[in-house]
């Protein structure tokens, strides 16, 4: 077993790999920023080191900081959460080359996933399905750009093949708008990514947003525990998540697992990783992988039993998965409400100083959050401070649970989107299980 951990992350996740790590015996090296110095995690940590200012490219991004606080901490491992570092190839071949162990797959596998375009290729030969398009970069050749949309049909999507966070995406509705939309896009992703290849995909006017959770170990072993629905979106930030996914049968759970389980052992791919799709009509449109744990994960957890955190430091220390396939079973429903520090109508962020904090319990209810009274949430970083999770037996009381949850929990000083969660707890389409990705975002006008 790996005997000390350096958590190259910052807030609720922080928190929650370090619980982790506890459960297993393992010491933990909080890494922060002059900004998060104080935070009660870096103290409960068995030992802290700053790696710079507040800005997360002079701290949370800096490679060789992070590197040599693994180094002076006579580290094992470095833990590399979600966001920041965690999808950083480059990053993860330096942690690798010295001397440590990532606790992720390896660099090759975050690059093929990271290169949109290589992932699909790669999808696609495993026998994933994957939303109609160039199958490819697009080139310079403008009949065949034009051939290429007519046959997929508009709406197309122009996508930046190194594009993320939703960042790099145009839609185009008619073959007029066609060649100037990708030299726009191009552009775009030229400046935002330094790459300008783009590719094109069917548009999908009314998809849900369902996601595969799996986990391999470096031996070869590989299951999935089941998907996630994480359809409610704005500005392709998900609000809430929630699993399983309404509507999906276990026939359909085992087909989709299966895919995407042998699609795991053909690429080697070793750790948690998520499987992106758009889903409409009963059909699966892969979109990409995410080759680290989620925000979301902690719903999969509820209804699986399982850690992923602790699954993902016992595959970094080379052991054997414990759980075969037919051990997974999902029991109940659980869903997540992300809890923003940001004005629930403008959403322009709230930091500041948490003046009262009342966090919320009972039956089936969950918070993985790093807050606390008189906890100052900065203004540099990403502005969710907690994860709100409801389980029970079904879903409508999942939901019941969540609507006392958001009622109970007071976070005082600051702005929150708790009424928005609280409204759209009481949406008559979310409540049904309907609603697809463009659903908030219409909502909201
Ligand atoms: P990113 O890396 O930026 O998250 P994704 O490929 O995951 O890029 O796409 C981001 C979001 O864009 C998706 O969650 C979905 O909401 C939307 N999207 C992506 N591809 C399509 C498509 N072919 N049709 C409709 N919406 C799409």
């Amino acid at each position: 077993m790996i005997e000390k951990v350096v958590i190259a992350n910052r807030g609720e996740i922080a928190l929650r790999v370090q619980r982790a790590c506890r459960a297993l015996g393992i010491k933990t090296v909080a890494l922060h920023s002059e900004a998060d110095r104080d935070a009660k995690y870096v103290r409960l940590a068995d030992e802290s080191v700053c790696i710079g200012p507040p800005p997360a490219a002079k701290s949370y991004l800096n490679i060789p900081a992070v590197i040599s606080a693994a180094e002076v901490t006579d580290a094992v491992a470095i833990h590399p959460g979600y966001g920041f570092l965690s999808e950083n190839a480059d990053f993860a071949e330096r942690v690798e080359q010295s001397g440590f162990i990532f606790i992720g797959p390896r660099p090759e596998t975050i690059r093929l996933m990271g290169d949109k375009i290589s992932a699909i290729r790669a999808m696609k030969d495993a026998g994933v399905p994957c939303v109609p398009g160039s199958d490819g970069p697009l080139d310079q050749d403008d009949q065949r750009t034009l051939s290429i949309a007519h046959g997929i049909g508009y709406p197309v999507l122009i996508k930046a093949s190194g594009g993320g966070g939703g960042k790099g995406m145009r839609v185009v509705h008619t073959e007029a708008n066609l060649l100037s939309a990708i030299s726009m896009t191009r552009a775009e992703a030229k400046a935002a990514f330094n790459n300008d290849v783009v590719y094109m995909e069917k548009y999908l006017e009314k998809p849900r947003h369902v996601e595969f959770q799996v986990l391999a170990d470096e031996h070869g072993n590989v299951i999935h525990l089941g998907e996630r629905d994480c359809s409610l979106q704005r500005r392709h930030q998900k609000v809430i998540e929630e699993s399983p996914a309404p509507g999906i049968t276990p026939a359909v759970r085992a087909r989709m697992g299966a895919i995407c389980v042998e699609a795991c052992r053909r690429i080697g791919y070793r750790g948690a990783g998520t499987f992106e799709f758009l889903y409409e009509n009963g059909q699966f449109y892969f979109i990409e992988m995410n080759t680290r744990v989620q925000v979301e994960h902690p719903v999969t957890e509820m209804v699986t039993g399982v850690d992923i955190v602790k699954q993902q430091l016992l595959i970094a220390s080379g052991e054997r998965l414990a759980y075969r396939q037919e051990d997974i079973v999902m029991r109940g429903h659980a869903m997540e409400c992300r809890i923003n520090a940001e004005d629930p109508v403008t959403f322009m962020p709230s930091p500041g100083r948490i003046t009262q904090y009342h966090q919320p319990g009972g039956p089936g209810i969950r918070v993985d959050s790093h807050i606390y009274n008189n906890y100052v949430v900065p203004p540099y970083y990403d502005s969710m401070i907690a994860k709100l999770i409801a389980y029970a037996d079904d879903r409508a009381t999942a939901q019941a649970r969540m609507r006392i949850a958001l009622s109970e929990m007071v976070i005082d000083g600051i702005k929150t989107n708790i009424p928005l969660h609280q409204l759209l707890l009481n949406d008559a389409l979310f409540q049904a299980g309907a609603v697809d990705i463009h659903y908030l975002e219409t909502r909201l006008g």
